[in-house]
């Protein structure tokens, strides 16, 4: 039935003259028909078809509307889930350097150009030159010193195992607290606990341990180097001397 036919019942419904099975088959069509609906509950249809077209419109409209906004907060969600896991990435990789770095710092420093005393000690390469007449001593996080001599190039580097300084040439001194590992040219030397490690760098390298002891490898070959004794090679040398 076309919605005209169902005029006559909306009249008699507004005038309360309709009848039992007259509202049953108008609000059955009501149901369906906003038009009809709207005009038996007093609303306003000055322009019936244009109404229909209207809401058929407003329908088609929202319909990508609605679709564009639902990517947009899929592409918002996404792209707050990415920059997340990057700031976790981020912070979790500058939370631990940086804790180190806040504690392990330049204790003294004597004439070496663009370091000074209380610099975070710097991680990785190229590291520190300290030239010929200067000194720095660098504090590690669980009280070990470092002291680097004229003439020498070192670095830092943190890794999984902790802390390991490279020594390129020169005279170092570590005093290590709670062990630390130190690479000398071709050697890895592993002090244990309270230890002192004496490198002297010139055309051979010295490994000498003052206090405590150590292993050194070189070569795939690991050894126990003990309080008072020294560690010799020649840089390219095969031959290993333990005094
Ligand atoms: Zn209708």
């Amino acid at each position: 039935m076309a919605c005209s036919e169902y005029e006559p019942l909306i009249e008699k419904h507004k005038a309360g003259a309709i009848t039992e099975e007259e509202r049953k088959r108008l609000d059955s069509h009501t149901k369906e028909c906003f038009e009809c609906r709207t005009l038996r509950d007093g609303g306003i249809l000055p322009e019936r078809g244009r109404v229909r077209e209207r809401v058929k419109k407003n329908k088609s409209k929202s319909l990508p509307v609605l679709i564009a906004a639902v990517l947009i907060f899929v592409l918002v969600i996404i792209v707050v889930i990415v920059i997340r896991n990057q700031v976790r990435k981020g912070s979790g990789a500058a939370s631990e350097k940086p804790k180190l770095q806040q504690v392990d710092r330049v204790l003294e420093v004597l004439r070496v150009p663009g370091v000074k005393r209380d610099d975070p000690i710097r991680f990785g390469k190229p590291g520190y030159e300290v030239p010929g007449d200067g000194r720095v001593i660098f504090e590690l996080k669980d009280g070990s010193r470092v002291t680097a001599y004229r003439d020498t190039s070192l670095s830092f580097d943190d890794t999984p195992e902790g802390l390991n300084t490279d020594v390129k040439r020169g005279r170092c001194e570590f005093r290590f607290k709670s062990g630390g590992r130190v690479t000398v040219g071709e050697a890895l030397v592993d002090a244990g606990g309270e230890t002192t490690v004496q490198v002297n760098f010139t055309d051979k390298v010295e490994i000498r341990i003052l206090l405590g002891g150590a292993r050194v490898t070189r070569g795939g070959k690991s050894r126990a180097v003990l309080e008072g004794s020294t560690f010799t090679f020649k840089p390219g040398d095969s031959r290993t001397d333990i005094k």
